[in-house]
Parts: structure tokens; C-alpha cells; sequence
């Protein structure tokens, strides 16, 4: 969009808002809120706190799932004659596991400019500080609350080797590590951040067989908000090729052990793959 074009009709902003800590509240998101001609909250009450915190005097109107394709058109014609309004939502990005997407869809079919104020994101703060793979990830939102679609969402993730990430209540914390660790196996790697930038703020990092152990015993670690991050498939991340090539060719001389530990040694392959395919090998 030209600047002509964006100075007939308004901006819509898009405003990431704290997740917890209101230290985490950007200067621009307070500059870009308070400006607006209208606040659209997924929740006015529960965002009313935060406005009054940082002064803000913009008066606001709840946009949510069940009003959005009925308020949008509106929206859309508020924009058009020139006004700037603000989304966000209860707390972090909004869209991200949050209400928007059709409003935002229909502001760009509209032609009008859409603008984020970026800030505070649950996935993203849980990923920088997990200790995994952060080169290719996938934001699966929250997972299928019966265990039966559960474990059908997570079989099809098993052989994937990005890190993948999911949003989960508390209450299904432990069900959810529990099936994770049948589904995609008791050794892969996975964090759970909890309570992220709140006072009980936790971050553990550690195979799926000994969070579920943590958590059966302390289930204290089941409140408050979570992130779940598991590693991809390990097992597709080696270089298969290579490390068959030598293991085949210490298995002529060595044990299965010693060659398996050789192998480790010379190329930094997996040692349980490794056991595998000297497994298949015999
Ligand atoms: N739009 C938000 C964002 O940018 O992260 C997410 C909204 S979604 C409805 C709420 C979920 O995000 C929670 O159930 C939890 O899984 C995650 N979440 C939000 N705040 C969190 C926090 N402080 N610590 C850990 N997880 C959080």
C-alpha cells in the first residue's frame, strides 16, 4: 500500500501485550494503544487492568471468536473513514492461539494497511530458554483435549525433526507428558516452561520419561500457564549414510559395543541409533 493510500484510510494494529510480567510491556505498544482511535480486547474486564496500569484512556470494545464475523465489516468501515484501531488480546501475540485472523484476513482484502507492535510471545519466550533445537520449529497450538485424538495428533508429529511446540491447561499436563512419552518414546528430549516471566516462573528440560516422573512426584508443577517443546526425531537428524558406512565396517573387526562406541567417536552419531542398526545388522 502506497503512504497516499495509507493516510485516507486507518491503520490496524496488531499489539503483543505482557504475559505475565508488566515490565514487559513495550513503550510502543503503550504509545500505539493509547493513539488508537478504538482498543478491540478478546476480553474488555481482563484488559481494562492493564490499560489502566500504562494510562491508557482509549476506550475499548470486546472482540472475540463468537463476534468477529459479525463485527468485522464494521471494523473494516471504521478503518476506511479513517480511523486507527487496535487488537490485542488477554495477554502475549494476538492470533497466536488468540482471536484475529479474520479480521486481520479481511483488513487486507480491504486494502488497508495492517501494522504489528511485536512483544511478548509464550512459544517464543519458552523456546529461547528450552535448550532445544531452535533452527526449525512448528507451533502446534493446543493439542486435542480426549487422549484418543491425542495420541492419533501426535503419532503423525513422531518422525518429524523439527522441535515442536504446544500450548497446554494444566490440568492436562501430566495426561499430555504421559502420552507423549508412550507416543514419541520415553527418551526424546522436551521442556516444560511454566509460569513464564511470573514469579514462579519454571523451565525444565529433560527426557520425557523423567519429566513424567517429576511431575507424578510433584504435582505442584501442574498450575499456572504452560509450554510444552519437544525435540524432533533425533534418529532422522543423523546422517544415516555415514554412520552405517563405518559402523559396517568396524562390526568386521570389533564387537557390537566397541564398535558402536567407535563409531560415536568418529562420526558424533547417536549411540542408541547406532545399537539399533548394529542390532539389525546380527
Ligand atoms: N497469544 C498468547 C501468546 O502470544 O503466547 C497465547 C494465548 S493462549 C490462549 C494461552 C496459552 O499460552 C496458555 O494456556 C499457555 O499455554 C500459554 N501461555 C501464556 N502465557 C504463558 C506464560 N506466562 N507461561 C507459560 N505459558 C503461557
Amino acid at each position: 500500500m502506497s503512504q497516499e493510500q495509507a493516510s485516507k484510510t486507518g491503520i490496524l494494529y496488531v499489539v503483543s501485550t505482557p504475559i505475565g510480567n508488566l515490565d514487559d510491556m513495550t513503550p510502543r505498544a503503550t504509545a500505539t494503544l493509547q493513539n488508537a482511535d478504538l482498543i478491540l480486547a478478546e476480553d474488555t474486564r481482563h484488559s481494562g487492568g492493564l490499560l489502566k496500569k500504562f494510562g491508557i484512556t482509549t476506550s475499548a470494545k470486546a472482540y472475540h471468536d463468537h463476534n468477529e464475523r459479525e463485527f468485522a465489516p464494521k471494523i473494516i468501515e471504521r478503518l476506511e473513514a479513517g480511523e486507527s484501531i487496535a487488537l490485542i488480546s488477554d495477554a502475549g501475540t494476538p492470533l497466536v492461539s488468540d482471536p484475529g485472523y479474520f479480521l486481520i484476513k479481511s483488513a487486507q482484502q480491504a486494502d488497508i494497511q495492517v501494522t504489528p507492535v511485536p512483544g511478548s510471545c509464550a512459544l517464543i519466550a519458552a523456546l529461547s530458554a528450552s535448550g532445544l533445537a531452535s533452527d526449525r520449529f512448528t507451533f502446534n497450538g493446543f493439542l486435542p483435549p480426549k487422549q484418543n485424538a491425542r495420541q492419533k495428533r501426535l503419532q503423525a508429529l513422531k518422525m518429524d525433526t523439527a522441535t515442536q511446540i504446544f500450548y497446554e491447561a494444566p490440568h492436562r499436563l501430566a495426561a499430555c507428558i504421559s502420552d507423549l512419552k508412550e507416543v514419541i518414546g520415553a527418551e526424546r528430549n522436551a521442556c516444560i516452561a511454566r509460569e513464564l516471566t511470573k514469579m514462579y516462573e519454571t523451565i525444565r528440560t529433560d527426557s520425557l520419561e523423567n519429566l513424567n516422573k517429576w511431575l507424578a512426584q510433584d504435582p505442584g508443577q501442574c498450575r499456572g500457564e504452560i509450554v510444552i517443546i519437544v525435540e524432533g526425531n533425533p534418529a532422522e537428524q543423523i546422517d544415516d549414510g555415514e554412520d552405517q558406512r563405518v559402523l559396517d565396517i568396524l562390526l568386521e573387526y570389533l564387537s557390537p559395543s566397541q564398535a558402536v562406541a567407535a563409531t560415536v567417536k568418529i562420526t558424533g552419531g547417536k549411540k542408541n541409533q547406532l545399537y539399533k542398526m548394529a542390532q539389525e545388522k546380527q
